[in-house]
């Protein structure tokens, strides 16, 4: 039985104080207590003091994003998956579409940032996903399996029992477009079938979260699904209560 996960992105957002506030009503609704994982992923700067404030309760915190290259050196601007784990952090994001679309991040690069992650002995949770284009070309399967193989090709899939693997479709993140439990059951299946190649008990093992437009009022139909083991949260996740809902939901 895979342990439900249901992560907040939160994106380039927040203030100290208004990061403190939501920490604070995540932290009263108890987030992270029943039979599901919870995981916030604030802006680098915040990482500090969101760790400090969870710091005994079972909410875990990890970052948006980390450098491909290991240990310290002269990479201007970078965080190292190393340091954000001496932090405490627990997991990264690799390969958001937000990184691939607007930050040039090749299926190459997220691989290497993966492995970078699993060195330092972080959880990456990997995103991957169709453009509305690619849906309506009926390329989804061709373009998850494509993002999905750069991992194993680099890694190797026994690599994915430290992962976890986050299905985006690039048309429902920050749309208030959902895919229905349906289509996105169906992608999950595809990645899921895809990784029992390698081995069937890794492909059991390996949490698959849904992430687009995921809300207390869709996230229990979609999470119902048999290979939906919960989700990342973008603009949801934002308001304690509401993500608190969704916790509830997987
Ligand atoms: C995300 O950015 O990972 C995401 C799923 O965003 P939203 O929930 O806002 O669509």
């Amino acid at each position: 039985m895979r342990r439900p996960l249901v992560a907040g992105n939160w994106k380039m957002h927040g203030s100290r104080e208004s990061v403190a506030q939501l920490v604070q009503g995540l932290l009263s609704e108890q987030v992270g207590e029943g039979n599901v994982d919870c995981a916030v992923f604030p802006v680098a700067i915040h990482l500090s003091s969101v760790l400090a404030q969870v710091a005994g309760s079972k909410l875990s915190v990890g970052a948006q994003v980390c450098a491909a290259q290991s240990g310290q050196g002269a990479f201007t601007g970078e965080v190292a998956a190393e340091q954000l784990q001496d932090l405490g952090c627990k997991a990264v994001l690799v390969g958001h579409s937000e990184r691939r679309q607007l930050f040039a991040e090749t299926d190459a690069l997220v691989a290497g940032k993966f492995a970078a992650a699993l060195r330092a002995g972080l959880t990456p949770v990997l995103c991957v996903g169709e453009s509305l284009a690619e849906r309506e070309a009926q390329q989804t399967e061709a373009i998850v399996l494509q993002q999905l193989r750069a991992v194993i090709e680099l890694c190797g899939a026994e690599a994915l029992r430290q992962a976890v693997v986050a299905y985006e479709p690039v048309w429902a993140i920050g749309t208030g477009l959902t895919a229905t439990p349906e289509q996105a059951q169906a992608v999950h299946k595809v990645i899921r079938d895809e990784i029992a190649v390698h081995g069937s008990e890794i492909a059991a093992q390996v949490r698959i979260v849904y992430g687009g437009s995921v809300k207390a009022a869709n996230a229990a139909e979609l999470f119902a699904m048999p290979d939906i083991d919960g989700g990342l949260v973008g603009g949801a996740s934002l308001d304690a209560k509401e993500f608190a809902a969704i916790c509830r939901a997987a």
